[in-house]
């Protein structure tokens, strides 16, 4: 059975592939090439859902000879001493074509207009999961401080500013194996991969 990711953020792939070393993972875009969800919904559950439906719909319509498990990833960033930005809005926060570069741009931007250089921050991540015509949900966090600079160059998106909670440097400084073991991403992972323990 393929594990079919819905998502092309390649930040992402990389961690799932990690994080699922014994399944065969594949990005939807080697099944069925370029191809754009509209992220219309307002909240990480709506659009997780939206988009593992909708690549399951478009590989089920391909009649592939296999059955087909998605699994999609939604997440963000939320401070909450600067109105909870940006949220659902985190791939997209600095315009439609922002780049990691340019969010965190304007992210330290929104801070220091707020004269904070450290605050309270958390990620967020619902996955969804596709699987024979079912929809499941999961979400996982991680809680920290961003501050107002960048630090590092591991990891991707926000990591260079987040500071995980117990530690003193930023995800862009720590080692791999610390996202790992304790990034929304992989506690959603934990719950998600007991879901398939039942599906499957
Ligand atoms: P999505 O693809 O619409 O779910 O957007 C996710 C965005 O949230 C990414 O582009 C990053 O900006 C941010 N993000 C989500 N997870 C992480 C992470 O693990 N590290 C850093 N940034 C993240």
């Amino acid at each position: 059975m393929k594990i079919v990711l819905a998502t092309g953020n390649k930040g992402k792939i990389s961690e799932f592939k990690k994080l699922m070393p014994n399944d065969e993972v594949i990005a939807f875009k080697e099944l069925i090439g370029e191809y754009e969800v509209e992220e219309d919904k307002e909240t990480f559950q709506g659009n997780a859902i939206k988009k593992a439906q909708e690549i399951y719909k478009k590989l089920i319509s391909l009649n592939l000879n296999e059955e087909i498990l998605v699994i999609s990833d939604d997440s963000g960033i939320t401070v909450p001493k600067i109105n909870n930005e940006p949220g659902i809005y985190s791939a997209r926060y600095a315009g439609v074509e922002a780049n990691d570069k340019d969010n965190i741009k304007k992210l330290i931007l929104k801070l220091n207009e707020k004269n904070l250089e450290k605050t309270e921050a958390y990620y967020t991540a619902c996955i969804a999961i596709v699987y024979k015509n079912e929809t499941y949900t999961v979400h996982g966090w991680m809680h920290g401080e961003v501050i107002n600079k960048e630090v590092g160059s591991q990891g991707f998106g926000y990591d260079p500013m987040f500071i995980p909670k117990g530690f003193d440097k930023t995800l862009g400084e720590l080692p791999h194996e610390v996202k790992k073991e304790f990034s929304h991403r992989s506690q959603a992972l934990k719950l998600a991969k007991k879901v398939l323990e039942v599906i499957l």
